[in-house]
């Protein structure tokens, strides 16, 4: 037996669009962005960050800061290792965007070691154990949930383990699960922890609110040189001062505050648990319409399936690009596979403001076009 779905704020479109970000964003929140532009100084627009730092600081279970940095996700993964690691860094790689946070730190010129797990596996705490013990490092990162693959790591126990073997920072990249996934950031113990307007939070592009632990900032505060734009305690300072530390994406601020209060309204937990309803929701179909003509999980061990996003195989002899193509053409906008996996799997992203009727109005249009075959 399955839950009913549970329900999500009212909205008038359907839902066509299921990249795994940037993803879909209501009417509403797109016109919020038509408001006018004002001075990122003035008390107007400082009213808007201070409510939108407040609701985050919800979304990110933390009493500390929750800054927003204007850029992409990118940005601060650079930030959280250029400001915090002086030397040795070790990144947890199981896709395509643990292995550009490796890419980042070697970029910054840090001595940057890897632990690899196969695609489509998540991190094992024991094996993070392990490396902990043959090395002393100044930080682990951690992608939370690796958009690449579909799958979601067990970030609690991971980070317990590095409090448990090292000083190292838990520094996390949460940028496809926060507010689609339990992320507890002061209970788990996390030192950095960033996300991106575009992903769960389902706003516009733009912003990349993240928080600092204040072992965090004590580290970053022996750590030179950091930068201008990418210096984490120049973020700090400034937001406790009176906001960004320059012009800011004002209109994906107003957005991302007509957003909140639709996550509010919805309640956090709620959320989390439509999430995983739609994972489920994955699984049966794998399990049924799906599974009948052939389409797999990438990701086999159905515990560790993100509830944001589900990477798939398509069936023996259809070729994923050429169905992700199709699906184009029917006006529903899917996401082909990334990186090492791009030939051969499709993903579904199911997060931000998706509900049951818009994914089984997708997956039925996908059954449809595997049963069409292949156009001549
Ligand atoms: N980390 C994860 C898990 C992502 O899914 C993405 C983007 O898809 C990024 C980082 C990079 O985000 P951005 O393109 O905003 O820099």
């Amino acid at each position: 037996m399955t839950s009913p779905a549970p329900r999500a704020p009212s909205r008038k479109e359907p839902i066509r669009h299921f990249l795994p970000g940037p993803v879909y964003v209501t009417e509403e929140v797109r016109r919020a962005m038509t408001a006018p532009i004002v001075s990122h100084r003035s008390r107007a627009f400082q009213e808007v960050y201070g409510r939108v730092a407040a609701d985050l600081r919800g979304i990110f279970r933390t009493g500390r800061d929750v800054p927003s940095a204007t850029g992409s996700a990118t940005l601060v993964m650079e930030i959280a290792v250029g400001s915090t690691v002086r030397r040795d860094v070790l990144h947890l790689v199981c896709g395509a965007f643990s292995e550009r946070w490796h890419a980042i730190s070697r970029a910054l010129g840090r001595r940057a070691d890897r632990l690899d797990v196969p695609w489509g596996r998540a991190v094992d705490p024991d094996r993070v154990r392990q490396a902990l013990r043959r090395k002393r490092y100044e930080a682990v990162t951690v992608v939370h949930n690796e958009t690449s693959t579909g799958v979601i790591n067990p970030l609690a126990e991971i980070a317990r383990t590095v409090r448990e073997e090292s000083d190292a920072l838990v520094l996390v990249d949460a940028v496809s699960s926060l507010a689609g996934a339990p992320v507890e950031t002061d209970a788990w113990g996390l030192d950095v922890v960033l996300t991106g307007s575009q992903k769960a939070l389902a706003a516009p592009p733009g912003l990349v609110p993240f928080t600092a632990s204040e072992r965090a900032e004590a580290r970053a505060a022996e750590v030179e040189p950091r930068g201008f734009y990418t210096d984490l305690l120049r973020y700090l300072r400034r937001h406790r001062k009176d906001g960004p530390i320059t012009t800011p994406a004002i209109p994906v601020v107003w957005a991302l505050e007509r957003q909140l209060a639709r996550i509010a309204e919805e309640g956090l937990e709620a959320r989390w648990e439509r999430h995983r309803w739609l994972q489920e929701r994955m699984t049966r179909w794998l399990e049924e319409g799906g599974g009948a003509r052939g389409v797999t999980f990438a990701v086999e061990d159905r515990e560790i399936r993100s509830p944001t996003v589900s990477c798939l195989r398509p069936p023996p002899g259809v070729d994923a690009q050429a169905l992700v193509a199709r699906l184009g053409e029917k006006g529903y906008t899917v996401a082909g596979g990334y990186g090492a996996w791009k030939p051969s799997t499709f993903r579904i992203g199911h997060m931000g403001e998706v509900r049951r009727e818009d994914l089984d109005e997708l997956l039925t249009v996908v059954e449809e076009t595997l049963d069409e075959g292949d156009p001549q």
